[in-house]
């Protein structure tokens, strides 16, 4: 049985050019596992911590190197010669290490780099790929792509108080093809912009970012590209939003001071969405209004979960004792499931069982500051987690989750599945 051998970290660069923390495991048998932990912008208020330095001399204070420590003084020597199968072992073993709630002793991104290592270590020690090891013989399920095509809020300076404005190929018959249409109308929405002078520059996460007169102008210029592409918006290709609403709620509803909308309850909100989803192809809603709002998201999805996807995020956290309260008060009929807000492989699976078992969805999601390690790709196959969230159709770091995906859709061959998760919804 192969044994843990050696633990190391690394600080890297992000995806925003900032440090974030690579760790490598390596088994006595010669197995090597490497992976490397993304950071958020819009974060929820209770994600699990990740350590920075706070040393004003380096990266402005958002160096790793104590939690590059964190890996080779206090987890390498407690973790060397376990079993790296024992993937929940390793786990309450990193937890009991740090002993906080919030993982902030060690750093949650010295745990989270140190746990996907040790899976990854003994995928290749079994020489399976990493979804077949972590979701077994029935990991077959491509998700379908959520592609954020323009960008506003906490991840672009422009006009838009809402954060991504995504598009969701559902229609495509395969996870190749539904790239292909992402990519397909991408290009297309880089066109109309063009053609309307506005700028092509690109957010956080690669999708567009112009200055547009309201949120409905975005959603328009949208569906102009996916028929400008050929496609049908709706049956082919929809759209999901995330508004990210806890970045502009304030202490009686939300403001939407960026895009000239003024100000509106929780209420008002929602009727604002129950419009759109009667102009506009809406397949799901992430985050539409804040993370402390979970009378208003009762709400929320009261009106619209019949009709649409209902997504939390921050107020989640990919954290099953809030996803628990989440069920058993129907404030959403999702969760977008996210590795580093818990910290854990574990703790990860064990939040997506617990929304699969309350007939929720699933959406394994990227995060704004991204790397190459394309982890969640195949961890979405792992789970059939039926849907992804990992950016538009630009920048390296977000392609390399969908070419990952391609690999995998390759490798599965007659055994890969790609269900459309939004046939009720999309019919309309
Ligand atoms: P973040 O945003 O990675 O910047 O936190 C992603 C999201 O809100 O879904
Ligand atoms: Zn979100």
């Amino acid at each position: 049985m192969p044994r843990i051998a050696t633990i190391t970290a690394l600080e890297i660069l992000d995806s925003r050019g900032n440090p974030t923390l690579r760790a490598r495991v390596t088994l006595d048998d010669g197995a090597i596992g490497v992976a490397s932990v993304p950071s958020g912008a819009s974060t929820g208020e209770n994600e699990a911590c990740e350590r920075r330095d706070n040393d004003p001399a380096r990266y402005g204070g958002k160096g790793v190197r104590g939690a590059v420590r964190a890996v080779a003084d206090t987890i390498a020597p407690s973790l060397r010669g376990a079993d790296p199968f024992a993937q929940p072992a390793i786990d309450a073993a990193l937890i009991a290490l740090d002993g906080t709630a919030d993982k902030s002793r060690l750093g949650a991104n010295a745990i989270l780099g140190v746990s996907m290592a040790v899976a990854r270590a003994a995928a290749s020690s079994c020489r399976r790929p990493l979804y077949a090891y972590l979701g077994g013989a029935n990991a077959c399920r491509l998700p379908v792509p959520m592609m954020n095509v323009i960008n506003g809020g906490a991840h672009a300076d422009n006009s838009l108080d809402f954060q991504e404005f995504m598009i969701v190929p559902h229609g495509a018959p395969r996870f190749a093809e539904a790239l292909r249409y992402g990519a397909e109308t991408f290009h297309a929405l880089r066109a109309l912009l063009k053609q309307r002078g506005l700028p092509t520059s690109v957010g956080d996460e690669g999708g567009f970012a112009p200055n547009l007169p309201g949120h409905e102008a975005a959603l328009d210029l949208i569906v102009e590209a996916i028929r400008a592409a050929g496609l049908r918006p709706g049956p082919d290709v929809a759209i999901a939003l995330d508004p990210a609403a806890s970045g502009f709620a304030v202490a009686d509803g939300y403001d939407l001071r960026r895009s000239g909308g003024g100000r509106k309850t929780s209420d008002e909100m929602t009727a604002m969405y129950a419009r759109w989803l009667d102009a506009y192809p809406i397949v799901s809603l992430e985050d539409g209004l804040g993370e402390h709002d979970w009378e208003g998201f009762r709400r929320h999805t009261e009106a619209l979960g019949g009709r649409i996807q209902i997504v939390g995020d921050d107020n989640y956290v990919t954290n099953p004792k809030f996803i628990a309260r989440g069920i058993t008060e129907h404030t959403t009929n999702a969760a977008l499931i996210k590795l580093n807000q818990i910290g854990t492989v574990t703790e990860t699976v064990a939040a997506v069982r617990m929304c699969q078992e309350a007939g929720w969805r699933t959406v394994v999601s990227h995060r704004s500051g991204e790397t190459e390690d394309a982890f969640i790709a195949d961890f979405a196959v792992a789970m059939g987690s039926g849907q992804i969230k990992t950016g538009s159709l630009c920048r390296g770091e977000r392609i390399a989750k969908y070419n990952r995906l391609l690999e995998i859709e390759q490798e599965l061959g007659e055994a890969a599945v790609f269900t459309n998760p939004f046939l009720r919804t999309s019919a309309r």
